[in-house]
């Protein structure tokens, strides 16, 4: 996610104004206590030797050179000497300081410059206890001798690490204004890294982010350097404990760092960016944790030179990565660059100054200050930065992740109502081609039972015809054999019906076909009974369940029926006789009906024979097996 380029700017901004606004603050308040105020034209000849003092008959070789002094890395024994001059002058009395608090030994002898006794011989130094100093103060602090006009000074100096001897002489009013306003100074100092490092263990305590802890670790541990560097952290933390004071800077200065790297990999989020840079911070990191527990076995000499390269290393290094990830558009990085930027200055101008190859205007530890309090207070401010970006990004996923579901639910919503619509198709289809199915198959049903009806009537006559005479005779004799019911059958012949047709023509024939079927057709009695046009003038009738007699008395009226009705063509009265055979039976076994039709023709025969216009009658008993 990329911030605006106005709100970049807007903290691009701010940092440089938090560094101008500490940098000018530093140096108005601090430069008062750096300059060679009066007193220090007081000090003169300020010479130093190798040599052991004390020596009888051996002449020490003395060398001159400047206050404040330092020599750098030299860790054999020195003894400087100056001369305080004009102090008869001052009535209050005097103080020596030498404000370097690190020094392991310091003997202060005073001796009469005119007849070279010892006037005074004072012990200082972290090596002895704090409350065995002559004045406990966080700088070395040494009364000078009432009553003389001049003095000569013998400083004895034993220490490992960095030789730096800054020599002040104070009034002692002088003293107490500069130190009281010093305390207030460093008081604040030092709150404002409490605070920052409480405010940052409570945001870890809250948040359980790392990066917060990280923080607070290197914000205490920078502290604790400071303070054991100017001294104060002997005074007022661990004023017994000299063996722990010859290794605190190494200790805390070492966790410093590796604090630093640790917090700097997690917020500038190293590992996304480059994984070797991850690992070689990862790897440095763990140098510097190594350092610690070194710092507790060797001296703090051979420590203080791979300490200062290191140091060297990283922070370039860390410099580095931090304008690396810049470039890659890590916003965080950029901000991180500068502040640490600054702590690369100070830190080296410190470093050079601390080892003599540079003289700083004003004391390197103040400069180191400088520089941690301004890159603390950017890297706090780089805190609240990355805390913002990480929660605009929070709630920029927030917004698109809502933004998705919104989409989502409407493309749901859309599907559900497509099917919906589909579906609601779907069934009028299905409806509108059941209904037209329906229809089809009604009319289809209609269909075959007209052609059903039409197949079973006789055209001519409109009675039912020879086809449908077959299926019910079957039927019929079916009947008669399971219910044992006399079964009867008729073959009704109309008589002489082909001198009819040749005297009156066809149609007439036709008209006398048809006024026999109505005839015989009214004279049916009971529903079971069928007439059926057997073929040409021939009729079949079936008697279910009538007997002979019966059946030939049905028959016996339709004869009389038709004798006495003749058919009118064209106004000719036509008479019209009929001859039938009546066979009856029970029907014991398959296809006998046939049998018995056959039977009834035979006696149609016998009547046309006997004479026409009568009906024989009989029970068939014939071939019964
Ligand atoms: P019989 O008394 O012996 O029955 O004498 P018949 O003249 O009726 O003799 P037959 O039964 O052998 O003759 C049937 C005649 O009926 C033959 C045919 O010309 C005539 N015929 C058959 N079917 C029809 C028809 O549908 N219409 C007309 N007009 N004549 C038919
Ligand atoms: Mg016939
Ligand atoms: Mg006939």
């Amino acid at each position: 996610m990329q911030i605006d380029v106005g709100t970049n700017r807007r903290n691009d901004a701010w940092l440089i104004a938090i560094t101008l606004v500490v940098v000018v603050l530093f140096l108005v308040v601090v430069k008062p206590f750096t300059n060679v105020d009066a007193q220090q034209s007081r000090i003169e000849n300020l010479v130093y030797t190798t040599t052991t003092p004390y020596e009888p008959g051996v002449d020490a070789e003395w060398t001159p050179l400047a206050n404040p002094v330092n020599l750098g890395m030299d860790n054999r024994p020195h003894q400087f000497r100056f001369t305080l001059s004009d102090l008869q002058a001052d009535s209050e009395g005097m103080l020596l300081e030498v404000a370097y608090p690190l020094i392991d030994h310091l003997t202060v002898r005073y001796e009469e410059p005119q007849t070279g006794v010892t006037v005074l011989e004072l012990d200082g130094g972290d090596a002895l206890p704090f409350d065995e100093w002559v004045i406990q103060h966080p700088s070395l602090l040494f009364p000078v001798p009432n009553g003389y006009d001049a003095l000569t000074v013998y400083l004895e100096v034993r220490t490992s690490g960095v030789l730096r001897l800054p020599v002040r002489l104070w009034h002692k009013t002088e003293f107490i204004e500069h130190t009281s306003m010093l305390s207030h100074l460093l008081g604040c100092f030092y709150g404002i890294l409490l605070a920052i490092g409480a405010t940052n263990f409570f945001l870890f305590l809250t948040t359980r982010s790392a990066p917060f802890l990280l923080y607070t670790c290197y914000v205490v541990s920078l502290s604790l350097t400071l303070a054991a560097l100017n001294g104060q952290a002997f005074a007022y933390l661990w004023p017994h404990w000299e063996w722990f004071e010859q290794r605190a800077v190494a200790i805390f200065a070492n966790a410093a760092i590796m604090f630093a790297i640790l917090f700097s990999r997690l917020l500038m989020n190293v590992k996304d960016y480059s994984g070797w840079m991850d690992r070689a911070l990862k790897i440095m990191g763990a140098l510097f944790g190594l350092n610690i527990f070194i710092s507790l076995i060797l001296p703090y000499t051979y420590l203080i030179k791979v300490f200062l390269v290191m140091l060297a290393v990283v922070v370039t290094f860390i410099f580095v990565v931090g304008i690396s990830l810049t470039r890659q558009g890590n916003i965080i990085a950029r901000y991180y660059s500068f502040a640490w930027g600054i702590l690369l200055v100070s830190g080296f101008s410190a470093s050079l100054d601390n080892l003599g190859l540079f003289s700083a205007p004003v004391l390197s530890n103040y400069l180191l200050m400088l520089g941690a309090l301004v890159e603390t207070l950017l890297l706090t401010f780089i805190v609240a930065i990355s805390y913002r970006i990480q929660r605009e990004q929070a709630d920029f996923s927030q917004q698109s992740l809502f933004e998705q579901q919104k989409v989502s639910a409407q493309a749901q919503e859309d599907l559900v109502a497509i099917q919906q619509q589909y579906a609601d198709e779907l069934e009028y289809k299905v409806q509108e081609r059941t209904l037209e199915l329906e229809i089809a198959l009604r009319e289809l049903s209609e269909a075959n039972q007209e052609l059903e009806r039409l197949n079973s009537i006789d055209s001519l006559t409109g009675i039912r015809n020879r086809r449908q005479f077959d299926k019910r005779l079957i039927a019929e004799g079916r009947r008669s054999r399971r219910e044992q019911t006399v079964l009867s059958l008729a073959m009704i012949d109309i008589d002489h019906f082909k001198a009819i047709n040749d005297r009156h023509g066809h149609a007439a024939g036709d008209a006398c076909i048809c006024h026999v079927a109505n005839l015989l057709q009214s004279a049916l009695r009971r529903s079971s009974d069928d007439v059926c046009r057997y073929g040409g003038e021939e009729f079949g009738i079936i008697l279910p369940n009538t007997d002979s007699e019966g059946a030939r008395q049905v028959i016996e009226t339709m004869r009389i029926l038709v004798a006495e009705k003749p058919v009118y063509v064209e106004g000719e009265a036509i008479p019209i006789t009929v001859s039938a055979g009546v066979a009856s039976a029970i029907i014991e076994r398959e296809a006998q009906e046939l049998e018995l039709l056959k039977y009834a023709d035979d006696l149609l025969y016998q009547a046309k024979e006997n004479g026409r216009n009568q009906v024989v009658a009989e029970s068939y008993i014939g071939e019964q097996s």
